[in-house]
């Protein structure tokens, strides 16, 4: 068996097509949508991330602003363009791009984004409110998978999904949107002995734990749909997942790629929760 191979860039590229109208409502009231992205320092990873959001945004008419600070400016010079960016008005979405510099504490700088505009999904109460089913702006990566596997008909309810990962702003709140859905959710972590004695039982595999070609074929029932999360980089330079590809699509149902899958999907989701946002401010519903 060859998996079907879930094509994040078609996904996120239908996803980005569909905003275009509803930028246009937005536009007849004279509302465009705004993103700030607050980039501190010139990690070189961060400065692609930033640029493909920005294009993202320049696809659909979504404003993009890059406010860039000096990787030494500290801590209150990165509060004070947020506290500035909570206040402006044409601006609905901000995200702190990550890694901030050692020495600042990023938990202080994300949760000073304003709730309504904290388009990452990030602030403690947008991720309350998911574990309460009632999500107002969930993390955009967890939200791409969601969107990736609905808008590829994987049926979710009544499945056994595993997730590998658990941090706050992929592992945990993927967990939480897959219960929602209805599946029998499994978080697993560095930790967790045997993780294939997990894996092997999952309709749905979620690899977000960052280390390279860590599910194996062995560790994949037959007929699954396998999710990759991770990027990791080769010493070569090369970009690989969590999931040794190659192997794991000859016996999975399904597959996302890395590149061209969940990362893609992120960066739409990113766009459309500054849309979301947008809407929210303006009154008017999506
Ligand atoms: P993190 O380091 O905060 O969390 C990693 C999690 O994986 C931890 O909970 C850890 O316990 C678990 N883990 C690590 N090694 C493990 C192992 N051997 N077995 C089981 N669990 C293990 O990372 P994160 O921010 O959650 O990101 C995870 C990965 O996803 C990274 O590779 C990151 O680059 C990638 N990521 C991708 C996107 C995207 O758009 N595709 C977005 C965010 C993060």
């Amino acid at each position: 068996m060859t998996a079907l191979v879930l094509d994040g860039a078609a996904i996120a590229r239908e996803v980005l097509s569909e905003l275009k109208p509803r930028v246009a409502v937005l536009e007849r009231k004279r509302i465009r949508p705004g993103l700030a992205t607050v980039l501190v320092g010139n990690n070189v990873a961060s400065l692609a991330y930033v640029r493909n959001k920005v294009r993202a945004c320049a696809e659909v008419g979504v404003h993009a602003e890059v406010h860039e600070l000096d990787i030494d400016c500290g801590e209150a010079a990165i509060m004070a363009e947020v506290a500035a960016l909570n206040s402006n008005r044409d601006i609905h979405g901000i995200i702190v791009q990550l890694p901030l510099p050692p020495g600042v504490d990023a938990q202080r700088v994300l949760q000073s984004v304003a709730l309504e505009k904290d388009v990452d999904g990030f602030n403690w109460c947008n991720l309350g409110a998911i574990v309460d089913g009632h999500p107002r702006l969930v993390p955009c990566t967890p939200l791409g998978v969601i969107t990736m596997l609905e808008r590829t008909s994987v049926p979710l309810e009544g499945t056994h999904a595993v997730v590998i990962g658990r941090s706050s702003i992929v592992g945990k709140p993927m967990a939480l949107l897959m219960i929602s859905r209805g599946a029998t959710v499994t978080v697993c972590n560095s930790k967790t002995p045997d993780l294939g004695s997990h894996t092997r039982s999952a309709d749905i595999l979620i690899a977000a734990a960052g280390r390279a070609k860590l599910v194996t074929a062995d560790m994949v029932k037959a007929g699954a749909v396998v999710i990759d999360v991770g990027i990791n980089r080769l010493p070569d330079g090369k970009l690989t997942g969590d999931v040794d590809y190659e192997a794991v699509r000859l016996k999975a149902g399904a597959i996302s790629p890395v590149p061209g899958g969940v990362g893609r999907m992120t960066v739409a989701m990113l766009v459309a929760n500054t849309v979301l946002a947008a809407e929210r401010a303006a009154g008017v519903s999506p």
